[in-house]
């Protein structure tokens, strides 16, 4: 991990006086509350600024699951709505239906949404695709995340459109980006790693953002708890089928041996980004012959999927 929460009073790279509460062991910082919490949000007014994410008149809807990530994002964005010109903030939230996980996060949803008086709609995957996901993946456990992950993107946009949004925001963050970087190299997939860089849309569904993207796991969990918002919320009981899972653990053991490894493999990627012509990622612009949404084949990932459940 980038950062370690420390109790260290005035070490020497402290910014004040006031007691540390973060040690950033990549640039051997030691933040206080404020400070902390301003480089947090400036950084992801930065990311905002830098690679125009959001611009005025945006509708910026969030993916909000109600876990640590999509919480975070809401609670920096609304802080921040004020400095984006007319702006407006909303949420959705997809019920996947996995029991004894997200009935305590879409709870959470609720609580913050009333909170910051948000306008916020509910996806089902009974409502989209007739059945939960815990009903698709019997026996077709270690598919989980692949299957899910087909579903979900269609209830991403389904949700943006639903909400009349101009952007899709996702809590993305450092840590679910170095992953993917070391994810798509492992399975040698180098379009994939281009695509995920940035929008995947392509011009084709309503543009995704990641504001977190540069924060990592951990901060996240200090910004929360620092603001009396941390809960303790249960994990996807699928998780553990994930090839993810494990390059989580890889790169979370290489982080805290060689601070900045995370940072590194995004930097890596945006290297390779910046020598390739953009020939790799482009695909043929086509429309489902079942469904008619946009995709890359005859048939969508979706319309194959759904014959199999
Ligand atoms: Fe879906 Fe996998 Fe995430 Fe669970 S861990 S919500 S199955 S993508
Ligand atoms: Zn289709």
């Amino acid at each position: 991990m980038a950062g370690t929460v420390s109790s260290t009073k005035t070490p020497p790279w402290s910014l004040c006086t006031e007691p540390a509460v973060f040690h950033d062991k990549r640039t051997g910082r030691h933040l206080c509350r404020d400070h902390f919490i301003s480089d947090v949000e400036s950084r992801v007014a930065e990311t905002i600024r830098g690679r125009r994410l959001i611009v005025p008149g945006d509708h910026v809807v969030i993916a909000l699951s109600g876990g640590k990530d999509s919480t975070a994002l809401l609670m920096i964005l609304a802080r921040l709505l004020p400095a984006l010109e007319g702006v407006t903030l909303s949420a959705f939230t997809i019920d996947e239906g996995i029991h004894g996980y997200r009935e305590d996060t879409i709870r959470s949803a609720d609580e913050l949404v009333k909170k910051y008086r948000l306008t916020h709609t509910m996806i089902s995957f009974p409502d989209l695709f007739g059945g939960t996901l815990d009903v698709f993946l019997e026996g077709r456990e270690p598919e989980a995340c692949s299957i899910c992950g087909i579903l979900r993107r269609k209830a991403l946009n389904v949700g943006a459109e639903r909400a009349g949004a101009t952007k899709l925001a996702t809590g993305h963050n450092l840590d679910d980006e170095a992953q993917s970087v070391f994810m798509n190299v492992l399975r040698g997939d180098l379009p994939r790693l281009l695509r995920d860089s940035g929008s995947d849309s392509q011009g084709r569904f309503i543009p995704r953002i990641k504001p977190l993207m540069f924060i990592s796991e951990k901060e996240i969990a200090v910004y929360l708890m620092l603001h009396g918002a941390w809960a303790d919320l249960p994990e996807c009981p699928y998780a553990v089928h994930a090839l993810r899972g494990e390059v989580r653990r890889m790169l979370a053991v290489l982080e805290s041996k060689h601070p900045g490894t995370m940072l590194h493999l995004m930097e890596s990627r945006a290297q390779i980004e910046a020598h390739c012509d953009g020939s790799l990622v482009a695909e043929p612009m086509r429309h489902c012959a079942e469904c008619g949404d946009p995709c890359s084949g005859e048939i969508c990932q979706l319309c194959n999927l759904k014959k199999t459940l």
